[in-house]
């Protein structure tokens, strides 16, 4: 699985970072990123939830 965020739709609640912590980061620019290029098995399941729960639909999920 992979995930991306838009950075054009973050509006930088921190909402993904509290939820899954070992995948997503604070970038530079105060948004939130990425920090895997492979989500790794146990992390699946909250990306599915901080994607779910991102309230601008930043996060994309990839199988
Ligand atoms: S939950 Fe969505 S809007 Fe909030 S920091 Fe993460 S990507 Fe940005």
């Amino acid at each position: 699985m992979k995930t991306i965020i838009d950075p054009e739709a973050c509006i930088s609640c921190g909402l993904c970072i509290q939820t899954c912590p070992d995948i997503y980061e604070w970038g530079s620019d105060n948004l939130a990123k990425v920090k895997v290029d492979v989500v790794p098995p146990e992390s699946e399941e909250c990306v599915r939830e901080a994607a779910d729960n991102c309230p601008t639909d930043a996060i994309s999920v990839e199988p």
